[in-house]
């Protein structure tokens, strides 16, 4: 773990700390080659990845309606009221993010203009499973779509070696009322949504987190289907001062780094006095946490930085863009250091408002862009399942109103039979 002045910080450490996520062009070349197997032998060729990959020998991609029920009966009612709290929170979160179904202006007598959103019509949900399971990565996907009103949602997550999927995950999908499951992961699964198979139907968009293989390849297949964003490797910077609590900070910070070796926790603080506490209680409490290795790994991204002044902490934060941005400051400066946040996925305010509580239960979204590309992406949101159209209804009296300005600039373009199809209108 880096820790050191932010003045201080080399030319590679800085590089390293702000260009995460660029080890995804290492595994370029056999993501493609899953691709073209995919796209070339389809069903045939996913069930074989499952083997290679996952351990699991499988002899259809579909789970059925008896394994959701069976999976449902098997789960504990606390863990089941629970999830449907989560689940509660999201729908309601995302149900007030819905724009106006229409909406009219008519600025100009004559010309009345608008614009219709409608729902996309299928859509495929990436849920991981990997080195975790992620229940909750399907009610902030599946949701939020069926939400919007997407008609068909369809859910891909890697099996278990023992050909089951986490009855979790499939009660979360019963929840969110996903249409189909399917048993299968990695970059294989997002060619089989992408390119469509026997079994699994092509969908329009192509939304959820995932390992680099996954996220490689939902940035190849863009000629077939719309993504979200890249959702990697999870990464955490929090900017706090003497107001923060080390022990807090330091759970929050072991909190991301379980989720990845590639993970990112950063800690920006003016204060070393808290920086050294925060180095302490990571090394006491990594000591009993039970991802061990995924954490040291995931630490060697990481960096514990010494700021100036609260204005610095600001500037790298920007700088670096993270996925989830925590603010545990004085309440006072709360506000000035928010109203100057450019880039982040989600953020996070106080000490009472943890990553954790958004990954599952507050009700806003997990799947966030990650290795800066917050620079150009929002997070997940009821938007990503929506698209609009415009609408014009002009009356003569309207059209009389541009006639002349767009004859003008269609005649100065060059386009001809635009100026004569106005003015066909006006001839007697
Ligand atoms: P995953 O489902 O993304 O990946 C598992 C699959 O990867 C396997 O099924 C396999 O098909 C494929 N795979 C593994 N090794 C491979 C290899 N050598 N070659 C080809 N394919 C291979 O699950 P995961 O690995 O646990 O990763 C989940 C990721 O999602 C983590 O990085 C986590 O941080 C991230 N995440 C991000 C967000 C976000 O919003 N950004 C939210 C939740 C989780």
């Amino acid at each position: 773990m880096i820790c050191k002045k932010i003045t201080e910080l080399s030319g590679s450490e800085s590089d390293q700390l702000l260009s995460r996520g660029k080890g995804l062009t290492d595994v370029g070349s056999a993501v493609d080659a899953i691709l073209e197997n995919v796209q070339k032998n389809g069903d045939q060729a996913i069930l074989a990845y499952a083997k290679q990959f996952d351990k699991a020998e499988l002899s259809t991609l579909e789970v059925t309606p008896d394994e959701v029920e069976e999976a449902i009966a098997s789960l504990d009612s606390n863990l089941l009221k629970h999830l449907r709290q989560a689940a509660e929170n999201i729908r309601r979160f995302h149900a007030a993010q819905l724009p106006k179904e229409i909406w009219y202006i008519e600025d100009t007598p004559g010309i009345v203009l608008g614009q219709k959103t409608i729902p996309l019509e299928r859509v495929g949900c990436y849920v991981p499973g990997g080195r975790a399971s992620y229940p909750s990565t399907v009610l902030m996907t599946a949701l939020p779509a069926k939400v919007a009103g997407v008609s068909e949602v369809i859910v891909c997550t890697p099996p278990r070696a023992d050909g089951t999927v986490h009855p979790l995950t499939l009660a979360a999908c019963k929840i969110a009322g996903a249409d189909k499951v399917f048993k299968t992961g990695g970059a294989q699964a997002i060619a089989g949504m992408a390119y469509g198979t026997k079994s699994i139907p092509s969908v329009d968009k192509i939304v959820g987190p995932g390992n680099v293989f996954v996220t490689y390849a939902k940035m190849k297949i863009r000629d077939y289907a719309e993504i979200d964003f890249p959702a990697g490797p999870s990464e955490v910077l929090i900017i706090a001062d003497d107001f923060a609590n080390p022990k807090m900070t330091a759970a929050d910070i072991l909190a991301q780094a379980e989720h990845d070796p590639n993970s990112v926790s950063i800690l920006v603080t003016p204060s070393e006095k808290l920086a050294k506490a925060v180095l302490e209680e990571i090394e006491k409490q990594s000591e009993t946490a039970q991802r061990k290795e995924i954490i040291e790994a995931s630490l060697k991204n990481s960096a514990v930085l010494i700021a100036e002044n609260m204005q610095e902490c600001i500037d790298f934060s920007n700088k670096f863009g993270p996925e989830h941005l925590q603010i545990m400051t004085d309440p006072e400066v709360e506000d000035t250091v928010l109203n100057q946040i450019q880039n982040a996925g989600s953020v996070f305010i106080g000490n009472y408002a943890p990553v954790p509580a958004g990954d599952y239960a507050s009700g806003t979204n997990h799947v966030l862009p990650t290795s800066g590309y917050v620079r150009m992406y929002s997070g997940l949101n009821t938007a990503h399942f929506l698209k609009s159209f415009t609408i014009q209804r002009i009356s003569k009296e309207g059209l009389s109103e541009i006639k002349d300005a767009v004859i003008d600039l269609a005649e100065t373009e060059g386009l001809f039979e635009h100026a004569e199809a106005i003015r066909k209108r006006f001839e007697e």
